[in-house]
């Protein structure tokens, strides 16, 4: 194979593969460390979120974030990620009206 500078073909797919992993290790870990959402916040208000299900009016029985189509924590995660609230963790055991099952 012909290379003719630093941004060959084989160049360029080589940083991919290691740049594309790399990134989304780092916004996984960067999403790990983000704050908890603080239940009484306008953003939380706004959507009635708690962060424990059982003490919502709304929630059917057995629905929380943690089997909520739009978390994003790890299986067996106590809180993580919630692509509503973004920047914040949600508590696996919270639940809020937009609550959504997964597919
Ligand atoms: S959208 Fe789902 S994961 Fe996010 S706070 Fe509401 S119930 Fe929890």
């Amino acid at each position: 194979m012909h290379r003719t500078g630093p941004l060959s073909r084989r160049h360029l797919l080589q940083q991919l593969l290691v740049g594309v992993p790399l990134a989304a290790a780092v916004t996984t870990a960067a999403a790990a460390d983000a704050p908890l959402l603080a239940a009484d916040s306008p953003e939380a208000r706004q959507l009635g979120y708690v962060e424990d299900a059982k003490a919502a009016t709304g929630a059917a029985p057995g629905n929380h974030c943690g089997d909520c189509a739009l978390y994003q924590g790890s299986a067996g995660s106590t809180q993580g990620p919630c692509q509503l609230f973004a920047g914040k963790q949600v508590k696996a055991a919270g639940w809020c009206r937009s609550w959504a099952p997964q597919m």
